[in-house]
C-alpha cells in the first residue's frame, strides 16, 4: 500500500502466477534449481509457418500503426476461423483485435461494467478475471465447485449467483485452471437459466479451445439465444505456443466491438502489426498442423496423473482440457511440515518452492483455497523430475 498511489492499483492484486513465474525466475538466476510449474506457457517452439510469416511481413516494411481493431485481413481470417471451428458467423465489424485475450478482457470489463455491477465468476476462475472486473468498478461474485462436481457449476448454482445487480458472468471452457470441460448439453442447461435474465452478457473465453482432449468444443454464441449477447474471447497464445506475441480476439455484438475499439484506441492502439499478419497465417492454417503438440500434453496429462496418483493428500480430476491439474490438497492445510505450519494452498505453494524446488500457483488466486494449480506445459523430464522432488518433500516431512 502506498498512499501515493491510486485506491484503485493499491486494492488491485499482482497477478499470482506471473509473481509466482517471477520469484521462480529470480531464485533459478540466485543459482537455485527451480522447476517451473507455475506458468500456464507452452514449451514448444512457434510453428515454422508461422515464423515465415512474420518474417516475410518484416521484408514486406510492415511497420505502421494498424487499423486499432486490427487488419481488416487479420479480421477476415479471424471471421473464417469462427466460422471453421466453432460455426459462429461473426462479421468484420464484429471483431476486434487486441493485445492478448487478456486485453481483450479488460476491455470488455471497461465498457460493460459500471460501479457495482456484479460479475458472475464460476470458481475456480483464471487468475485475472476478478482483478479486471474490480479495476472497472465491478464486484466479482463467485460461484463456488468442487471436484466432486469436476469443478463445473449447475444450473441451480446459476440461477441462485444471479441478482438484479449481474451484469456479467466470465468462464472459460477448457477451464484455466481446473482443465474441465463444458459439454453442450452443460451449456445448454446454463442457457435455459440465462434466457430468463436477457441482459446479463456472458463472456466466454474459449482460449484453450485446440487443447482439448474430450474431441468436441461447444460455443455459447452457437445456441441461437444466446449469440446476441455472448462475447467470444479467443487467441493464439496457446494453441500457437505463441504467448510472447501478444495476440488475443474477440467476436460479438457489434456495439461491443465498436465500444473495445473505442477503448483501446486510448489505451494501447492496434496490436504489434508484424505478429497480426503472423497470425492470419496461424488462423488459416487448419488445426491440424498443431496437432502434435495437443498429443504431447495429452501424454504429459497422463504422466502427471499417474505421478500425482502415487503422492499421499493430492486428489485430482481428470482435466480435458488446457494443460494444468489443480489438485486438492486440503489434507496439507494445518499440518507441520519440516517446521512450518502450512495454514493455506498458498504456504503449501511456498513449502513445494522452498522445499522441493518446484514454482506452482496457490488455488485461492483461482478462488478455490483448498487447491494448488501445477502446469505440466512443461517437459516429460521435468515433470518426472518435479513430481519425484514433490513426494521426496513431503515424504520427509509427515515422518
Ligand atoms: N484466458 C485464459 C483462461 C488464460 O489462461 C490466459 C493465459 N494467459 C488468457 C486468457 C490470456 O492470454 P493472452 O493474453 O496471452 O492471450
Ligand atoms: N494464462 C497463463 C497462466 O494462467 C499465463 C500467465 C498470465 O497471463 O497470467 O499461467
Amino acid at each position: 500500500m502506498n498512499p501515493k498511489l491510486s485506491d484503485r492499483v493499491n486494492e488491485m492484486a499482482t497477478s499470482a502466477t506471473l509473481a509466482m513465474a517471477a520469484k521462480a525466475r529470480s531464485l533459478k538466476e540466485e543459482g537455485v534449481s527451480i522447476i517451473g510449474l507455475s506458468l500456464g506457457e507452452p514449451d514448444f517452439t512457434v510453428p515454422e509457418f508461422v515464423k515465415e510469416a512474420a518474417i516475410k511481413a518484416i521484408e514486406a516494411d510492415y511497420h505502421s500503426y494498424s487499423p486499432v481493431d486490427g487488419y481488416a485481413e487479420l479480421k477476415k481470417a479471424i471471421a473464417h476461423k469462427f466460422k471453421r471451428d466453432n460455426n459462429l458467423v461473426y462479421s468484420p465489424d464484429q471483431i476486434v483485435v487486441s493485445t492478448g485475450a487478456k486485453q481483450s478482457l479488460a476491455n470488455l470489463a471497461q465498457v460493460l461494467l459500471n460501479p457495482g455491477d456484479e460479475v458472475i465468476l464460476p470458481a475456480p476462475y483464471w487468475v485475472s478475471y476478478a482483478d479486471i472486473a474490480k479495476v472497472a468498478g465491478g464486484v466479482p461474485v463467485e460461484i463456488k465447485t468442487s471436484i466432486a462436481t469436476d469443478f463445473k457449476i449447475t444450473p441451480e448454482d446459476l440461477r441462485h449467483a444471479i441478482t438484479p445487480k449481474t451484469k456479467m458472468m466470465i468462464y472459460s471452457s477448457p477451464c484455466n485452471p481446473s482443465g474441465s470441460v463444458y459439454s453442450k448439453e452443460e451449456l445448454r442447461a446454463l442457457a435455459d437459466v440465462l434466457v430468463n435474465h436477457p441482459d446479463i452478457i456472458i463472456v466466454s473465453d474459449e482460449i484453450y479451445e485446440h487443447i482439448n482432449f474430450s474431441g468436441s468444443h461447444f460455443s455459447m454464441a452457437e445456441f441461437e439465444d444466446m449469440y446476441d449477447r455472448t462475447v467470444t474471447v479467443n487467441g493464439v497464445s496457446k494453441a500457437f505456443s505463441m504467448t510472447g506475441w501478444r495476440i488475443g480476439y474477440i467476436g460479438g455484438p457489434s456495439y461491443i466491438a465498436r465500444a473495445c475499439n473505442k477503448m483501446q484506441g486510448q489505451v494501447t492502439s492496434g496490436a504489434n502489426c508484424i505478429a497480426q499478419i503472423a497470425t492470419v497465417k496461424a488462423l488459416e492454417t487448419p488445426p491440424s498442423a498443431i496437432q502434435y503438440m495437443v498429443d504431447a500434453f495429452k501424454e504429459r496429462r497422463t504422466l502427471i496423473l499417474s505421478l500425482l496418483a502415487d503422492i499421499p493428500g493430492f486428489k485430482t480430476n481428470v482435466p480435458e482440457g488446457a494443460f494444468y491439474v489443480f489438485p486438492d490438497i486440503s489434507y496439507y492445510i494445518g499440518r507441520t511440515l519440516k517446521g512450518q505450519k502450512i495454514s493455506s494452498a498458498g504456504d503449501f505453494a511456498l513449502f513445494l518452492l522452498e522445499h522441493a524446488g518446484v514454482a506452482t500457483v496457490t488455488g485461492e488466486a483461482f478462488g478455490d483455497p483448498d487447491c494448488i494449480r501445477i502446469s505440466y506445459a512443461a517437459s516429460e523430464n521435468d515433470i518426472k523430475e518435479a513430481m519425484k522432488r514433490i513426494k521426496e518433500a513431503l515424504a520427509e516431512a509427515t515422518h
